[in-house]
């Protein structure tokens, strides 16, 4: 068998939408699942959609993730150029070799002439077809165009009888009627190839074994065939991915502002986590565990098992992982990636390890983190009603008991650590008689000013201190006298 090789094909257009990362993925895991190679390619024929810096994200992601190219541009290779744009001359020759066989032409008609034609199409409701109407030409009037410098196009030249079948390897056999095929256009006037051209060309001079890409180009894939049996080459492995969903009816795109890569590592999303999330977006691992290293994904990944059928993109799933890989971590390789989230609402100087205790277990995503701790800085406005609490069978009246009460007994602490300071409670509970609820609920809110935090009474008192605690109990205290007079 051939060495297998895969190639990434994105064009530039400023971001990684998350079905091109899964498309990277993919390919990357199908090449090193069997020693491949896997490629790097750009596709920039369309030089009007070009994006300043838009190399710089493919390429950071791709070194982020850890998809490393054994070819592309910046490093090269036995195939290159690995840049669309620089094998135009490559293109113009094939698409002529293909006019020379008779399965392509050259079209020369207007916009005018198009546009009519397809006007007619809508208004008939039909589906847009070229009507080869430039495949008469004779040699002469060709010949006299092109002498005229009028400018002109290539156009594939399907037959309109018969069928087509492809095979791909997730979606199977497809067969389509040719009279569905249109003339798609193989060059354009500006001397650059389309997608269409271009991708069979280049996957055929680099050796793909494997093209991988998502479900939309399906269709095009009968069209793609023809050109490979036009020039006589061998059709490679299609492996089409299925669509990626927001809900039953939208993908996710980035026009409805859904997610692409850098938003999600924006928002507080570990780069293994997504990526690991990703992978699981149209595949099924055989086993109960989800959760992949990079290695462990080449291992396992066996892409006939790719679904067809569209995959969820599921927030919550997603969340769900990133936590799972959050408490993974080691306590130290937590604070330094909290840090920045830490110093967004903290100028203090807090133990920040022991914040980060509180908060590695239960933090899903690192932008949650700034709503979890800013009390830690200041005491936020808060309303006396968070002191009634049902469960804890808290009111105002023992809740003023127990800041009363536990104000002495925490300023004759000396040694202010989190034992003592949990002793005190203890010992109030215990002169009290009561549940633990009526006196922790009480100071730990009137340490926090909310309804949830990080950390319980002693952990807070422990963190911000014994002046800060004494001052915010005070302040619980004066609030709740107020509210039950
Ligand atoms: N340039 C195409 C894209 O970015 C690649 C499609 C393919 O992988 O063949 O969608």
């Amino acid at each position: 068998m051939n060495k297998v090789r895969t190639r990434f094909a994105p064009s530039p257009t400023g971001y990684m939408h998350v079905g091109n990362l899964r498309t990277a993925l993919y390919a990357y895991l199908i090449a090193k699942h069997e020693h491949g190679d896997f490629i790097l390619r750009i596709e920039d024929t369309d030089q009007e959609r070009f994006v300043e810096g838009a190399l710089d994200i493919i390429y950071d992601t791709l070194k982020l993730t850890g998809l490393k190219h054994d070819e592309g541009p910046d490093i090269g290779g036995p195939v290159g150029p690995y840049v669309q744009s620089e094998r135009t001359d490559i293109y113009l020759k094939y698409a002529k070799d293909l006019i020379a066989k008779g399965e392509a032409y050259y079209c020369f008609c207007s916009k005018e002439r198009l546009d009519k034609l397809r006007e007619g199409a809508e208004n008939s409701k039909k589906t847009y077809k070229y009507d080869k109407h430039c495949l008469n030409l004779s040699k002469e009037e060709i010949e006299k165009n092109l002498h005229d410098g009028i400018p002109y196009i290539i156009r594939q030249n399907n037959p309109e009888t018969g069928t087509t079948v492809f095979h791909d390897d997730i979606y199977g056999d497809i067969t389509v009627d040719n009279s569905e095929l249109d003339d798609m256009i193989l060059i354009k006037s500006d001397g650059f190839p389309t997608y269409n051209f271009a991708n069979v060309v280049d996957d055929h001079l680099m050796g793909i074994t494997h093209v991988v890409r998502g479900s939309e180009y399906l269709s095009s894939a009968p069209k793609y065939n023809r050109l490979y049996e036009a020039f006589g080459w061998n059709v490679p492995t299609y492996v089409h991915c299925p669509p990626i969903m927001k809900d039953a009816h939208h993908k996710l795109s980035k026009r409805n502002g859904d997610a692409s890569f850098e938003d999600l590592i924006k928002k507080g999303y570990l780069k293994d986590a997504v990526l690991n999330y990703i992978a699981l977006l149209g595949w099924n691992p055989r086993g109960e565990n989800e959760i992949f290293s990079l290695d462990g994904l080449v291992d396992a990944f066996d892409y006939k098992s790719i679904n067809k059928s569209p995959a969820m993109f599921d927030d919550v799933k997603l969340k769900w992982m990133n936590g799972e890989y959050i408490k993974k971590m080691s306590k130290e390789d937590f604070t330094q990636i909290a840090m920045p989230y830490y110093k967004k609402v903290i100028s203090k100087d807090l133990d920040f390890t022991k914040i980060s205790e509180l908060l590695q277990p239960r933090v899903e995503i690192l932008s949650e983190i700034p709503d979890f701790i800013d009390f830690f800085e200041s005491l936020p406005e808060y309303s006396e009603d968070l002191y009634v609490h049902k469960k804890m069978k808290t009111n105002f009246e023992n809740s003023i008991k127990t800041l009363e009460k536990i104000i002495p007994m925490f300023e004759s602490i000396e040694n202010w650590n989190i034992e003592n300071i949990e002793k005190a409670c203890m010992d109030l509970v215990k002169e009290l008689g009561v549940k633990n609820g009526i006196v922790f609920w009480p100071i730990r809110t009137a340490l926090s000013g909310k309804k949830f935090s990080a950390g319980g009474a002693y952990e807070i008192a422990d963190i911000i201190g014994k002046e800060e605690s004494l001052k915010r109990l005070h302040i619980g205290l004066e609030k709740l006298k107020n509210a039950a007079n």
